[in-house]
């Protein structure tokens, strides 16, 4: 495995983060939505960082199965409990691909009326791939490669690495 992006980088870069979003939301009570599986160790992360009133709750959607190229089908497998209508509502995301996981999310997200719907990912391959992902924050953007670690997988392994790598071919 090769380190793409290390454990301190993200620790660093989790920090800038959380202060602009700690910035944005004040004191204002925001309900954090951690996009399951990928995107868990990045909200616990993030989540420990903030300074506003956060209630967590989690969804889960799925559209690349053991594959590592996205089958274009954006499946919801488990919804939120909380209540977002007429609440911050700050989605975390994993990565960001092709886009159509998040454009997807927003859109459904956006019919219960949260009182603003911001997003965050921890990584993106927009730029890359040629377009502007309708994110508020990201941690790194990368280039078009598959990447696992720090909660990212393949076929379910690598979830647990500290760092983000790259699978040798
Ligand atoms: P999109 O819908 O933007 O094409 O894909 C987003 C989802 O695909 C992410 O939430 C993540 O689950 C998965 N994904 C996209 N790129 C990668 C990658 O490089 N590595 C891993 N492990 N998952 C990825």
């Amino acid at each position: 495995m090769k380190v793409l992006i290390t454990q301190s980088a993200l620790d660093g870069r989790t920090d800038e983060l959380a202060s602009e979003i700690n910035a944005t939301y004040g004191e204002e009570p925001v309900v954090l939505l951690c996009v399951l599986k990928g995107a868990y160790i990045f909200a616990a992360d993030l989540a420990r960082r903030l300074t506003c009133p956060v209630v967590v709750d989690f969804i889960q959607v799925s559209s690349y199965g053991d594959s590592t190229v996205s089958s274009g089908v954006v499946q919801l497998k488990r919804d939120h409990d909380v209540n977002i209508e007429g609440r911050h509502t700050l989605v975390v995301e994993d990565i960001v691909d092709s886009g159509l996981t998040l454009e997807h999310l927003l859109a459904m997200l956006r019919t219960r009326r949260p009182r603003s719907l911001r997003t965050v990912a921890m990584l993106s391959k927009a730029r890359a791939r040629g377009f502007e992902a309708p994110l508020d924050w990201v941690g790194f953007e990368i280039e078009n490669q598959f990447v696992v670690g720090y909660g990212l997988d393949h076929a379910e392994n690598y979830r647990n690495l500290p760092y983000i790598g790259l699978m040798e071919e």
